[in-house]
């Protein structure tokens, strides 16, 4: 039973055995033919030996056996030697085809426990090479996933321990009586649960965004029209803020097909960031135009501005340029991650540029326009 089993679970031992099933048909077929073909083609030869040399039965029985034994050896030798030849070349088609896959086994098995830094080396350009670069790339895309995913762990547990920690330290200053409970005690528990309420809000949204399940409500609008509605409604921030705010927008603005609540939301938060990075005297300008195809917005402030080194980064969820910022009215720090996806759900984008910290920044908004 031994060989059944080695002939189901070995590859090698099938591509032997497929070259042995050829080399035994091509041995029967050639033994065959000999058998009758060959004896045909001597007689008729003996025919003519007989008419030129005359009748010799021995001669002629002498001649057909030395015929029909040498051919024979001659198949015997041919068979052995394709064989052994046989046994060779799927010996080392085998390694070939063999190698990789097992490559590919074991690492799939040390992926599967945890490695995934695990890659298998492509010799090849053929499938065989071709399916081990798609499964290195396979392997990347799962090593970044579970990098994301223990980043998300740390980071939510970063952001929630802030809240948390204020909660805490103020209950137990009130079962201790260090601290009074009056309003003001209350009042900052009460903004502490806020925040996490606003944390597990945006956290929520975020994983719609980049499962790619947010539903655009689109429709034809005025692009111009959204953005003055989102002046409108933050212009009496502003004004608190001693920051000025300015809007510039072309005679002729086109429609735009979008969700207008998600093309608010983004505005809405470029428009929060600009006014929240910008002390008080400082100036925001809004402008948007008709570019090739796209209508383009443009928040320029003069405010606190983004490294170079902090730029590529800043619409990664949860990074802030200055960590040990308290943010007590700020976002959870992925407001810029929401706005890029939303903006790319739209066929658009969002991009940032700053000449340096404490020369301001410009955030533009790119969306397609109806045609
Ligand atoms: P949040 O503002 O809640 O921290 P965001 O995702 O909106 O989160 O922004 C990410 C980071 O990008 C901010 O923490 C800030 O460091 C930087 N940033 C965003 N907008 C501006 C701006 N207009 N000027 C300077 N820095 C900005």
């Amino acid at each position: 039973m031994n060989w059944i089993t080695a002939f189901r679970d070995r590859l090698g031992v099938k591509i032997f055995i497929s070259y042995l099933v050829i080399i035994i048909i091509g041995a029967v077929v050639l033994i065959g033919t000999a058998e009758v073909q060959a004896p045909a083609a001597l007689n008729r030869h003996i025919e003519r030996m007989r008419e030129i040399v005359g009748e010799d039965p021995e001669l002629v029985e002498d001649l057909m056996v030395n015929y029909l034994s040498a051919t024979a050896e001659i198949l015997a030798v041919a068979t052995g030697v394709a064989v052994i030849a046989a046994l060779a070349v799927s010996f080392f088609t085998t390694r070939r085809i063999i190698r990789p896959i097992e490559h590919m086994l074991q690492a799939s098995q040390d992926i599967a426990v945890g490695d995934y830094h695990r890659r298998v080396p492509v010799v090849s350009s053929d499938e065989l090479g071709r399916m081990a670069a798609a499964f290195n790339s396979m392997a990347a895309t799962l090593e970044r996933t579970e990098e994301r995913r223990l980043a998300l762990i740390g980071d939510v547990a970063h952001e929630l321990r802030t809240p948390l920690g204020g909660i805490k330290g103020t209950m137990e200053g009130l079962i201790d009586g260090v601290l009074p409970a009056e309003a003001e005690t209350f009042i900052n528990v009460q903004r502490e649960v806020y925040r996490l309420q606003r944390l597990v809000q945006d956290l929520e949204e975020l994983s719609r965004a980049e499962a790619g399940q947010i539903v655009l409500k689109r429709q034809s609008v005025d692009a111009a029209l959204l953005v003055r509605n989102v002046i409108e409604k933050l212009a009496p921030q502003y004004a608190d803020k001693g920051v000025s705010l300015s809007l510039d927008l072309p005679l002729n603005h086109p429609g735009v097909h979008v969700d207008p609540e998600r093309v608010t939301q983004i505005l809405v938060n470029l428009l929060g960031n600009a006014l929240q990075y910008t002390p008080s005297g400082g100036e925001v300008r809004v402008s948007s135009a008709s570019g090739e195809g796209e209508w383009i917005t443009e928040v320029v402030d003069t405010g606190i501005g983004i490294a170079g080194h902090d730029l590529p980064h800043i619409f990664e969820r949860f990074y802030r340029v200055d960590k040990s910022r308290s943010r007590p009215g700020g976002g959870s720090g992925v407001g810029l991650t929401i706005a890029r996806h939303l903006a790319q759900a739209h066929g658009g984008s969002i991009t940032a540029s700053s000449p340096g910290l404490g020369h301001g920044s410009t955030f533009t908004l790119s969306l397609p326009i109806e045609q």
